[in-house]
């Protein structure tokens, strides 16, 4: 499927430092310091968005989202000129979206005033908690105070849309301290909350804690018991949980839709839309393909030094084709994690010319049998989105849909 003028595009760049590594993180990032390598990537990162947008012939543009990494580790000037480019090199949408990860301990007003100025309207801040002891456990260097700060700091600076990360099931959490947690963050009243369960990835430190028996194993049970807790608390302030992880507040009365204040950058994700994705080891997928970079900040530079046009930077073992089963299956699973809208039976068709039912009747009916998911109406006719009991083993449902 080739780009068509009308499809909504987002960008995603990457922007691989942290002051520190914390020990749950497996991402593409590494340690801030290099100032040779981080003023050659930006180099690079300028050129490689000129490049794609001028192999694309300047498409329409939804959505930006700096991510890492830790973006903030950039200056906000920088941050800006790399959306000017943007702008000369894509034809940026007047309401488009434009959002920044940020860490909390180092957003001053000046650093956010001009990152607001600049353009940028939507904030993510990785608080992951208002506990210092966690925060230290994770080896995170804010603490709550600063986070408290920071949100502060925005709100002076002008953003209207601040998102809020947290983190739950940390070993030995309580439900008590993760209430704690969703409770502190909703007297600073974000306009949006991303809520993810620690995972304990292989090749962390955090992993080999738990591996040597040093830490202990988050519990499922006691997970299960906080992500319902997190829809009780969120719901009853006003937030309407329209992803697996994500909550938005709203004020109307909403019936199936996504909420307005719902991250559009990861609504085109989660609708099986095309990205793009620049930077060292970022993903995208656009015009039937998938491919990521090229994962280490320095050959990342050398491959855009030498190539042109899209996918310069590419990482040619990562290409794939997005055959019409791929695409299907990745609706499905994509699409499901959006646990208000659904996924669009008449979309389905329209975009793979075959009934959703008539595809997947075994995988539909598996949901149906057991309660997991449910049709709901629409104006645009039925959707398929799981029930709140589906919520808690979406896995389970999905992979229904990956025969
Ligand atoms: S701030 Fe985020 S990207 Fe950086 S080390 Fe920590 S978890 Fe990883």
């Amino acid at each position: 499927m080739h780009l068509k003028p009308t499809d909504l595009l987002g960008l995603y760049i990457h922007i691989p430092w942290c002051p520190t590594r914390c020990i749950y993180c497996d991402f593409n990032t590494y340690i801030d310091g290099d100032l040779d390598l981080k003023s050659g990537y930006q180099a690079a990162l300028m050129r490689e968005i000129r490049e794609t947008g001028a192999a694309l012939k300047r498409p329409r543009l939804d959505t930006i989202f700096f991510g890492g990494g830790t973006p903030t580790t950039l200056s906000a000037e920088q941050l800006v000129k790399f959306i000017d480019v943007v702008k000369s090199s894509f034809d940026l949408q007047p309401n488009a979206e434009i959002t920044t990860e940020a860490n909390p301990g180092t957003l001053s007003l000046e650093y956010l005033q001009t990152l607001r100025q600049g353009g940028v309207n939507r904030l993510s801040m990785g608080v992951q908690s208002f506990s210092d002891y966690e925060l230290k456990f994770l080896s995170r260097l804010h603490n709550s105070r600063e986070a408290r700060k920071a949100v502060e700091n925005a709100r002076s600076a002008g953003f209207d849309n601040l998102n809020l990360d947290l983190i739950f099931n940390l070993p030995q959490q309580s439900l008590d301290q993760w209430q704690f947690n969703l409770d502190e963050a909703l007297k600073l009243e974000p306009d949006h909350l991303s809520i993810y369960s620690l995972i304990i990835e292989p090749g962390t430190p955090l992993y080999r804690q738990v591996v040597q028996g040093n830490v202990p194993q988050p519990d499922d049970d006691v997970a299960a018991d906080m992500y319902a807790a997190t829809m009780d608390t969120l719901g009853q302030a006003g937030y309407a949980h329209y992803e697996i992880s994500n909550w938005a507040k709203t004020d109307g009365e909403l019936t199936w839709q996504s909420p307005e204040l719902a991250s559009a950058h990861n609504l085109i994700y989660w609708r099986n839309q095309p990205y793009l994705g620049l930077g060292a080891g970022a993903y995208g997928t656009v015009n039937g393909q998938r491919w990521a970079n090229v994962k280490r900040p320095q050959s990342y530079i050398g491959r855009v030094d030498t190539g042109a046009g899209l996918g310069l930077a590419r990482d040619e073992e990562t290409v794939e084709t997005i055959s019409p089963e791929i695409a299907m299956t990745e609706h499905m699973m994509l699409g499901l994690r959006l646990v208000r809208e659904g996924v669009s039976a008449q979309e389905f068709e329209a975009r793979f010319g075959v009934a959703l039912e008539t595809r997947y009747p075994q995988a539909v009916a598996y949901g149906l049998d057991r309660g997991l998911t449910e049709w709901i109406d629409s104006p645009t006719g039925p959707r398929l989105r799981l029930t709140p009991s589906g919520r808690f083993v979406a896995n389970q449902v999905v992979v229904q849909f990956m025969d």
